[in-house]
């Protein structure tokens, strides 16, 4: 395992439209290191979707280099790319994504699916996850009969199930209300003092004060990266 989990060098993507290629991200140089906490900010549009989907390898970058855990993942084949990404990442979308006839338990059970584990491990692991995110006694309810905010709850345990030392998410809160927002940052919060990094997108500065780092794009570039800096909550002016 690497201390470094991400790094990324001089990375550019460009998509193809009609009008020809589009460049999204340009020279983006990137690392965090295992354990820390990341909010990627910036204005719609800026490239953060583009550049977490690279991260989480759902995307391929036009140039440059992404190394995953030590690994480039231009030098590895499909299956050694699904292993890596399998074992090394838990990504969390913003739509919750869950899949609407099936159980959260078997929601959150599905990578395990995909990981060949059998079935009574996997659904002693997705109770254990969904204990750790509160809602255990939803096991066997369906996606509908839950809250926004306990949906995106069961998307992390999800996230999670695989045991990945990074999590990765794109604007996880931007559905949910202010209180439902603070909670599920509570978790993350939780998570990585358990060593996990995450990296999450989110626009609203409320929400990027949890993380430890900020990082801002604009047009496609790194403009600001450094330490979150806490801004006391504004307490009534003394008489
Ligand atoms: P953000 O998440 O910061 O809002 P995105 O990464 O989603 O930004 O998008 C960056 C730019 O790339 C936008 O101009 C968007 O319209 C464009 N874009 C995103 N996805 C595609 C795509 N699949 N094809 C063409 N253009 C895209
Ligand atoms: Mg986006």
């Amino acid at each position: 395992m690497s201390d470094t989990v991400i790094r990324v060098e001089a990375l550019c993507k460009s998509y193809d439209t009609a009008a020809g290629p589009f460049p999204v991200l340009k020279e983006v140089d990137l690392a965090i290191a295992a354990g820390e906490f990341v909010a990627v900010m910036g204005p719609s549009g800026s490239g953060k979707s583009t550049f977490m989907n690279i991260l989480g390898c759902l995307d391929r970058a036009s140039s440059g280099r992404y190394l995953l855990d030590g690994r480039d993942v231009a030098t590895l084949d499909r299956d050694a790319l699904a292993a890596l990404r399998g074992r090394t990442i838990g990504f969390v979308f913003q739509g919750f994504n869950l899949l609407p006839r099936m159980s959260l338990e078997d929601n959150v059970a599905l990578p395990l699916v995909y990981a060949g584990v059998e079935r009574d491990e996997r659904r002693r692991r997705a109770r254990e996850l969904l204990a750790k995110v509160g809602l255990e006694t939803y096991a066997a309810s369906l996606p509908n009969r839950i809250s926004g905010g306990q949906q995106q709850r069961v998307a992390i345990a999800r996230a999670l199930v695989n045991r990945p030392r990074l999590i990765l998410a794109d604007e996880p809160t931007g559905n949910l209300d202010s209180h439902t927002s603070e909670e599920i940052m509570a978790l993350f919060t939780a998570l990585n003092d358990e060593g996990i990094t995450v990296v999450l997108v989110t626009h609203e500065p409320d929400i990027a004060q949890f993380a430890s780092r900020q990082v801002r794009f604009l047009d496609g570039r790194i403009v600001h990266d450094g330490p979150t800096v806490h801004t006391p909550a504004t307490e009534p002016a003394p008489c």
